[in-house]
């Protein structure tokens, strides 16, 4: 029986012979419908029409996107560390050539994904690489579209995966929202991996914080300051944010600062 994976935002499903009726993620009014309605593919599907793209982002850090671009154009983020490898965050796609070619760089250790719009088909991937875990944080547990005795459903603010890898439950745009702070990254300057929870805008010198990004739907003041408390214990110089390109490449703990400084001006 196949997985569908929804069109619109990505996102695969427990086995089925028919589609799901509906896509719960894109039903919440943080994702929407197109007008066209629900659509599903499978991940077969996909492999015939679209492929894997990699691109070298710094020393240790290795976007993974898809082409054509797929679902909300999902990039992931492959980390790694003189001991293991750690995926952030992932994409529907995950072909055959790529997995030989993570494989080739000592394969992966372990999951760890920002937010739902990001699940993807996570379980596929921990498949390929041994069952390797999946670390969610237990806030979005509902969001889970397809359950896995991989799935490390994490509670509580941090959680350290070792070699200077933390995870930082920010929420904001979801309850349980997360960043990864990689401290030896940007020359161990330290580096923010930040999905949409801090999303950084077009200017890429300042961020933004969303409860819906496609319905503008703002976050009030207390959850901006939570995201601004839950990172302020960690050095970071640089943010990658949730898709290619998106990247504050300096500054970006005072990026953080400013951006929040003027969100909260504009809606008080
Ligand atoms: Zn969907
Ligand atoms: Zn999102």
């Amino acid at each position: 029986m196949p997985y569908f994976i929804c069109t619109t935002c990505g996102t695969q499903f427990a086995e089925s012979d028919s589609p799901p009726l509906a896509c719960a993620i894109c039903q919440d009014e943080r994702q929407y419908l197109k007008p066209s309605g629900q659509q599903w593919t499978t991940h077969d599907r996909l492999q015939k029409s679209n492929r894997n793209s990699l691109r070298h982002e710094e020393p240790g850090l290795i976007g993974i996107g898809i082409e054509p671009a797929f679902g909300i154009g999902q990039r992931a983020l492959l980390l790694r560390t003189p001991t293991s490898n750690i995926l952030w965050d992932c994409v529907p796609l995950r072909d055959e050539a790529l997995v030989q070619a993570i494989r080739g760089m000592g394969g992966l250790s372990a999951i760890a994904i920002s937010h739902p719009h990001y699940y993807s088909n996570m379980v596929d991937w921990s498949r390929a690489f041994g069952d390797i875990p999946i670390h969610l944080h237990a806030a979005d547990a509902q969001w889970v579209m397809r359950t896995d005795r991989n799935i490390n459903s994490w509670t509580g603010e941090t959680l350290v995966l070792g070699n200077g890898l933390t995870l930082i439950r920010c929420s904001g745009h979801f309850e349980g929202g997360t960043v990864l702070h990689w401290q030896d990254g940007a020359a161990g300057r330290g580096v923010l991996l930040s999905g949409d929870i801090i999303q950084v805008v077009a200017d890429r010198r300042h961020v933004s914080f969303m409860y819906s990004y496609p319905n503008h739907i703002p976050l009030g003041a207390s959850a901006i300051e939570r995201i601004l408390t839950a990172v302020r214990p960690f050095a970071y110089d640089r943010i990658y944010g949730a898709f290619w390109d998106m990247t504050i490449q300096a500054d970006a703990q005072e990026a953080v600062r400013r951006s929040a400084e003027r969100y909260l001006a504009a809606i008080r």
